[in-house]
């Protein structure tokens, strides 16, 4: 092929991955794509499918705002932002509207898959938005229509194919013959599919080893409404510890080295009070656990450690006020052994036991083997004012990524959900300046639809910096509104849920209040059209955990 056509290509592929629902033959596609392009350039195109401009471990991020791409895509097609704006309504996405705007560019020639990495590379490296913005305008100059949409939809952040990357370990399996078990390993290890795609077609997957400092991705818990569910045909016991209210971390330590990484697997630098305790513990580990604020025996709320979350410069006198404590519930490494197929049984055993400190603790485990004993556990939890508790299959291994039947968690009775802002709006009264009023989404499928939209819950610090976050990432400016990136995603509570035509997923939360910003997901892992359902559901009868506490 051309290399000069090959975005065009990369286009028409994801262009007929989007265009049927089918697993099967979304893989089909991609796999059969894969096998037309030279080893590096599928290197390239594999981890573009999962909606990447870099592989996973890697951190680089290219901080191009949805203003900047706006932008860009009017002055090259020649029209004004009201045209855009025009558009904007009617796709919702930028990718789609530039596709729409500079239909019939270039349709012979295009960029190839290279000179897109080289791109990317090269706006992760400045910091200066015109820069970055300069770099852009070059190559979408010499692309087409379908270059310019997928290039944008990598930026953005959401490709909206269908295409995850579960579906390109899948891909590469069948296009190069090898076991999608060994494929999915190899992928896990190196967090890198444009690598693994590599290893794939040299044949060399059983040779790739796990490097310390790279994140792996996090086991979850499957969420439970009752301690009978999580007993349903099971019988032993179940580890129970509490659910911790904090944020996920993945610490790695080497002789002094020691880095901290969230659920994003983006590395956590505002606690470096964590460092000297676990570089002092023997060996090489990775430990995973929970951050959580924390005073004497007791962890603080959530809001507490939320105020020292975001911060570029770390605040001596807030780290003070705010202690916060690593409890460590997992070892997935220990001294060059990877632990993930080792029984959590055996990897609690492993841990360090006896070395806690005030900034460093090991969860208490509780043994329970009925549903009354978890039960106790969970009521015993919520009465000393914690959020749940997580019970977890002794002899489960860890499964990176993935909400199995191994790990549960109860939570409080009354549900909250997991959205993304998708609009804001000027404030009323003192707040007529600030952007304050924020419409939110759940996901379906690849769309994000409108459940309701919230007012309270954030600090006045919180809103002025979203407020200056928003402005940087409108993606089409209405005045009084303005339609946003989806990137910010909050958890609301509400006091139930309504039937409504006011949004397009035919639900409306009722009195929605923000109940904390989760930076520490993504907008991929927001709650689904289909939790609102069945929460909605639910409500006619009596929540079930409720009832069941004596
Ligand atoms: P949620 O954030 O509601 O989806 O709940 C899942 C999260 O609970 C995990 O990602 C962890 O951050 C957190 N969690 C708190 N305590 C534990 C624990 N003991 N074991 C595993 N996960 C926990």
């Amino acid at each position: 092929m051309n290399p000069h056509s090959q975005m065009h290509a990369f286009a028409q592929a994801a262009d007929a991955v989007a265009a049927t629902t089918k697993k099967t033959e979304k893989i089909g596609i991609v796999s059969s794509y894969l096998k037309t392009l030279p080893v590096e350039d599928a290197a390239h195109a594999a981890v573009f499918l999962t909606g990447r401009a870099f592989p996973r471990w890697d951190e680089r991020v290219l901080g191009v705002g949805g203003a900047t791409l706006s932008r860009l895509v009017t002055a090259l097609a020649g029209q004004d932002s009201a045209e855009l704006s025009g558009v904007y309504r009617k796709h919702g996405d930028l990718g789609d509207v530039a596709e729409e705007m500079l239909h019939g560019r270039n349709t012979v020639t295009d960029t190839s898959l290279e000179e897109v990495a080289a791109a990317f590379a090269a706006i992760a490296a400045l910091r200066v938005q015109a820069e970055k913005s300069a770099v852009l305008h070059r190559l979408f100059e010499k692309s087409s229509a379908g270059g310019v949409k997928y290039v944008i939809k990598i930026i953005t952040g959401d490709l909206r194919i269908g295409s995850k990357e579960s579906l390109v370990e899948e891909a590469v399996a069948q296009a190069f013959g090898r076991p999608l078990a060994a494929v999915r390993r190899a992928n896990m290890l190196l967090g890198d599919i444009g690598e693994t795609l590599r290893r794939s077609v040299a044949d060399e997957l059983a040779g790739v080893h796990f490097r310390l400092f790279h994140p792996i991705d996090f086991m979850l818990a499957t969420p439970s409404e009752t301690a009978a569910e999580i007993f349903d045909g099971r019988s032993g016991e179940m580890f129970v510890e509490e659910k911790y209210d904090g944020i996920r971390a993945q610490a790695h330590k080497s002789g002094n080295r020691v880095r901290i990484f969230s659920r994003t697997l983006d590395e956590v630098s505002e606690f470096p009070e964590l460092v000297a305790p676990l570089a002092a513990l023997p060996g090489e580990f990775i430990a995973d656990g929970e951050i959580l604020a924390w005073h004497g025996a007791q962890p603080l709320p959530f809001t507490q450690l939320q105020r020292r979350l975001g911060r570029k410069k770390i605040d001596l006198w807030l780290s003070q006020e705010i202690p916060v404590r690593f409890v460590v519930f997992d070892l997935l490494y220990a001294d060059g052994e990877l632990l993930l197929d080792v029984p959590l049984r055996e990897r609690l055993r492993r841990m360090f036991a006896g070395q806690e400190s005030p900034l460093l603790g090991v969860a208490a485990v509780q043994v329970c083997d009925t549903a009354e004993l978890l039960q106790q556990a969970f009521t015993g939890s919520l009465a000393a004012g914690h959020e749940g508790i997580v019970a977890k299959d002794p002899g489960s291994l860890y499964t990176p990524g993935r909400r199995g039947q191994s790990w549960f968690k109860l939570k409080e009775p009354y549900a909250t959900l997991d959205v993304v802002v998708t609009a804001v709006e000027y404030g009323h009264g003192k707040r007529h300046h600030v952007l304050s009023d924020y419409t939110f989404a759940v996901r379906d499928g690849e769309r994000l639809l409108n459940v309701g939209k919230a007012y309270s819950g954030l600090t006045d610090a919180e809103i002025l910096e979203f407020t200056e976050y928003f402005l940087n990432h409108t993606v089409l400016d209405e005045g009084y509104r303005r339609v946003v990136e989806p990137k910010v995603v909050l958890e609301v509570a509400f006091n139930n849920i309504q039937r409504s035509g006011r949004h397009e997923s035919g639900f409306a939360l009722r009195f929605p209040r923000i109940v904390r910003v989760r930076r520490d997901k993504t907008e991929r892992q927001i709650d689904t059209l289909e939790r609102v359902r069945e929460l909605y559901g639910k409500q006619m009868t009596l929540p079930r955990a409720l009832a069941e506490i004596p």
